[in-house]
């Protein structure tokens, strides 16, 4: 079948008859996509707001970054770690130069950042902490979200990501998000790390109350504890500032990043720490095929200086709160609340409007793609270089959405 004569129909019952039925995608069918805006195959536009679960921070297709992808994809895309390559080295010195961290771990999905932060602190924690071989523990919280693979689940609190999927991996202990005195209670000698993300993005965009990072930050310093940030969605000017836990004034012993570290055009992630942290690990101890590929590499780069140069950050930092100030100005009986930080927001719908689905569904039919996130929060989330009369543009169909019946 010629691919452009194609009809959206055509393209979701193709998905439909061949892929796993693992997401439950709104009914567009993207074929194009630049800076805020996507394309669909029938040629309708959408502003998009949720920009791939934080991944395009930059906006979709940024020409910079695109341009350093195609440079380097004609030069050399993959050595394995086997072998060094040109790019990585460099990606390390704009990582160490922005984030002031000491060592840096490269992989490429989420997940996989996550579960190579738990791998560190695990044996951290045997090696360095002295913890008894077997009994290291880690500290989770509820309603957490860092990935999908077996491990990671095994600490969710999240019944449907579990279910199934057993067994489930021993050492993780779960306790109430926001509640520094429920971690210091649940810390022992065999806790390694507290694992956090400072503001819960799948989560629903819960803001945790203010002092609680510094809090908990405290109490693991105290018991020498890792504190361990995921911030690959709170991350890279998300929440108005490079790290979340800025807000604070913290510096986490571990801080995991992904999704825009690449500004979407190829899975990146990483491990931020020390030398005495990540130099736990020697030759043949972990790793990963892809990880710290000269492509991946040179695009994250790129990635990170379109996010300081264009002054992303300062931009959500300032629209995060022209937006949420609109956002409250509209008086909506569906609303429980409206909160977040910089441009990672979320509108909490009460029980009765009926979920927040069919108000994303409403707003796809204005031009605007959100996503629902644990059935009464939109989320909005659009890429950080949206300009003020952008947000304008989508606050009118924004409105007229929440005011419906
Ligand atoms: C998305 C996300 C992950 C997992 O990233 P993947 O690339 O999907 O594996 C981990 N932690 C947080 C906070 C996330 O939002």
């Amino acid at each position: 079948m010629e691919t452009q004569t194609m009809t959206s129909k055509e393209y979701i019952a193709l998905e439909e008859k061949y892929g796993a039925h693992n997401y439950h995608p709104l009914d567009v069918v993207i074929d194009k996509a630049e800076g805020i805006w996507v394309t669909d195959v029938d040629g309708n536009r959408y502003m998009d707001f949720l920009a791939a679960y934080s991944a395009v921070n930059q906006g979709h297709c940024h020409p910079r970054i695109v341009k350093a992808l195609q440079e380097q994809a004609e030069k050399v895309t993959l050595t394995s770690r086997a072998f060094r390559n040109s790019k990585l080295p460099l990606l390390y010195e704009k990582l160490a130069e922005m984030t002031g961290y000491e060592m840096f771990l490269p992989m490429n999905s989420g997940a996989e950042a996550v579960e190579t932060a738990l791998k560190a602190a695990r044996k951290w924690g045997y090696k360095v902490k002295g913890v008894e071989e077997n009994k290291a523990e880690i500290i989770a919280c509820t309603n957490n979200f860092a990935g999908r693979t077996i491990t990671i689940i095994s600490f969710s609190t999240e019944e449907q990501y579990k279910d199934g999927f057993g067994p489930l991996t021993p050492g993780f202990k779960i306790v109430e998000y926001g509640n520094a005195k429920a971690l210091e209670e649940a810390i022992t000698s065999n806790t390694v790390a507290f694992l956090v993300e400072p503001i819960q993005g799948e989560g629903g965009v819960v803001v945790p109350p203010e002092g609680y990072l510094k809090e908990a930050y405290e109490i693991c310093k105290k018991n020498n504890v890792l504190f361990m940030a995921d911030e690959i969605q709170s991350g890279l000017g998300r929440s108005g500032k490079l790290f979340a836990f800025e807000y604070e004034n913290i510096r986490p012993d571990v801080v995991t990043i992904g999704k825009a570290l690449s500004g979407g055009l190829y899975p990146v992630s990483a491990v931020l720490s020390s030398k005495e942290i990540l130099g736990v690990f020697n030759p043949g101890d972990h790793g990963s095929t892809f990880g710290g590929n000269p492509l991946g590499a040179a695009i994250a780069v790129e990635a990170l200086n379109v996010l300081k140069e264009e002054k992303l950050i300062e931009n959500s930092y300032e629209l995060g709160i022209y937006f949420r100030n609109q956002l409250k100005e509209v008086n909506s009986k569906h609303v429980k609340e409206i909160r977040g930080k910089g441009l990672f927001i979320g509108v909490e719908l009460n029980n009765e409007a009926g979920g927040a689905r069919r108000f994303c569904e409403a707003l796809m039919e204005r031009g605007i793609l959100a996503k629902e996130t644990h059935e009464n929060v939109i989320r909005f989330a659009p890429p950080l270089i949206i300009t003020k009369e952008e947000i304008d543009w989508a606050m009118e169909r924004i409105r007229e959405v929440l005011l419906m019946d």
